[in-house]
């Protein structure tokens, strides 16, 4: 009997990734599909719920961002929400089915004052509602990471975005070694890691395999990976580029499961205006968790009324919170 722990592997080659990748689809999602069963029902997909809990006004420069201080796109800085309506939000979101509240700030770094507090208050709050809480609250330190998780922080999101060679054409105000310092913080303390990345911002096929190669030979993988498909915002650097194609979500998708068969694939931003069919093939290939509400950040989301029609027309499940530390 193989054990779950032989199944994974954390030496892949960017030349597996790229056969990986020139595998003709429908084998490739095939093989995929056959990973996620390895460790995942079929059709059992988990809703998330994304708070913005810190709007606008960030010093950082990354050109996909509609909440850089950097560029016109009309996102205004706002202040830290009230603790209320944050959990307010959060009820909300759970009773609609969401089993993991994501806190996204729009900030370069946590630092040690007021706001922090706050949001460890938030973290505490929403703990107590019993679902997995995560934060995306860009750089953090060890003793930061240490006191989220005692307010009971389950997970902290901090994406690579794309690969290291590509990452300073998207941003320039901090560097990729300082996000993976980051991630060995999180790593470190506890936090479950969430790290994934963003299609369609001019990166080659190549970069977005070294993102997933990155991504798979971390030891632990990230237990949570989104794939986000660029929002080309008006006003940013990137507000002209094309949407990228749905197959190509779908191979980036196939390859991520087959990496690291056991995280949570997450379909995140550019989600919204994917028809069903299209859905159904990134969860058939491995995908296996949404955001729900109408927004995501600053960028519509799909509304909730058309996502459980998804889940009654493609017989979707949502899957249990905390199903990775049980598994
Ligand atoms: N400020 C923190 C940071 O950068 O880590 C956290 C929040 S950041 C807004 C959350 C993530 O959303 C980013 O890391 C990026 O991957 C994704 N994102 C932001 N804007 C996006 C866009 N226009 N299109 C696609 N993904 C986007
Ligand atoms: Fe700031 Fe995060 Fe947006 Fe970058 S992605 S500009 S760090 S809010």
């Amino acid at each position: 009997m193989v054990t779950f722990q032989a199944m994974m592997r954390y030496d892949w080659t960017l030349s597996e990734l790229q056969k990986l990748y020139n595998m003709p689809l429908m084998e490739l999602i095939s093989k995929a599909h056959l990973e996620h069963l390895k460790f995942h029902q079929i059709g059992e997909v988990q809703m998330c719920h994304l708070i913005s809990i810190k709007t606008g006004g960030c010093q950082e420069d990354c050109k996909y961002c509609a909440q850089s201080s950097r560029y016109q796109t009309g996102v205004k800085a706002q202040p830290l929400m009230d603790y209320e309506e944050v959990i307010q939000d959060a009820q909300k979101a759970i009773a609609s089915g969401a089993c993991r509240i994501c806190l996204g700030a729009a900030i370069r770094q946590v630092r040690d004052n007021k706001q922090f507090e706050e949001i460890l208050k938030m973290v505490k709050g929403i703990s107590n509602l019993g679902v997995e809480v995560c934060c995306t609250l860009g750089m953090l330190k060890e003793s930061q990471a240490k006191r989220l998780k005692e307010a009971g922080l389950y997970a902290y999101n901090h994406n690579l975005d794309t690969s290291e060679n590509f990452y300073s054409n998207i941003i320039t105000t901090r560097s990729y070694q300082d996000r993976l310092n980051t991630l060995d913080v999180v790593q470190q303390s506890g936090l479950s890691v969430c790290c994934g990345g963003i299609l369609g911002m001019g990166e080659s096929i190549q970069d977005r395999l070294e993102l997933l190669l990155t991504l798979s030979t971390r030891h632990p993988h990230p237990d949570s990976v989104p794939i986000n498909q660029l929002s080309a915002i008006a006003g940013t650097p990137l507000q002209d580029q094309t949407k990228v194609d749905v197959f190509e979500v779908v191979r980036i998708v196939a390859i991520a499961r087959i990496l690291m068969p056991k995280a949570m694939v997450r379909m995140s931003c550019g989600r919204g205006d994917m028809p069903f069919e299209s859905q159904a093939l990134c969860f058939f290939a491995g995908a296996n968790s949404i955001f729900l509400g109408e927004k995501l950040l600053t960028v519509a989301n799909t509304p909730l009324d058309r996502d459980q029609e998804m889940f009654a027309v493609l017989g979707l499940r949502s899957k249990k919170c905390f199903w990775f530390s049980k598994s």
